[in-house]
């Protein structure tokens, strides 16, 4: 995620009036890590205009008593974006992002795998997992360093 809030990329589309663009701001809002501060603070500040927080400008009238969407829960990607976005450090949700890249990780050095053997991103992604790596990816390695070595010694026997 680059941004923590989507609405910054495309401000008109939040303070558009037209129904399709009102219903695809709030499905992005609904998938904003920022949504319950974001949805409290516009009704706090009894702001106006636009959609915020997923609410859209009827939604917020106060005779309508908004009910207030609740903060993603703890060991959820918004869960970990959230605290992010504010600069929080949860636990549960730093555990849960390990083991997402953890995970990850072991899906992408399963591909290598696939591939036939060894290769230098498997090697990597052994490293990465903090495990020895495979003979295979071993062997890829050691060959590509040995090709590396002697790049570099062909380079200075031409200087
Ligand atoms: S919830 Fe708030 S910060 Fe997030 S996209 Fe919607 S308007 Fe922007
Ligand atoms: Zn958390
Ligand atoms: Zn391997």
């Amino acid at each position: 995620m680059t941004s923590p809030r989507p609405c910054t990329a495309e401000p008109e589309l939040w303070f558009s009036t037209l129904k399709a663009d009102v219903a695809k701001a709030v499905k992005i809002c609904q998938a904003c890590p920022l949504q319950a501060e974001c949805a409290q603070t516009a009704v706090e500040q009894n702001i106006r205009w636009g959609t915020w927080g997923g609410l859209t400008e009827k939604q917020r009238q106060p005779r309508r008593k908004p009910s207030l969407p609740k903060p993603a829960e703890c060991g959820t990607q918004l869960a970990f974006w959230r605290h992010r976005s504010k600069g929080e450090t949860c636990q549960t949700c730093e555990a849960w992002h390990a083991a997402e890249v953890e995970a990850d990780r072991r899906r992408r050095l399963d591909a290598e795998h696939a591939k036939g053997g060894g290769t230098k991103t498997g090697y990597d992604l052994h490293l990465r997992l903090k495990e020895q790596p495979c003979s295979a990816c071993r062997e890829v390695n050691r060959l590509a360093c040995e090709n590396a070595r002697k790049r570099r010694v062909a380079a200075r026997s031409l200087a």
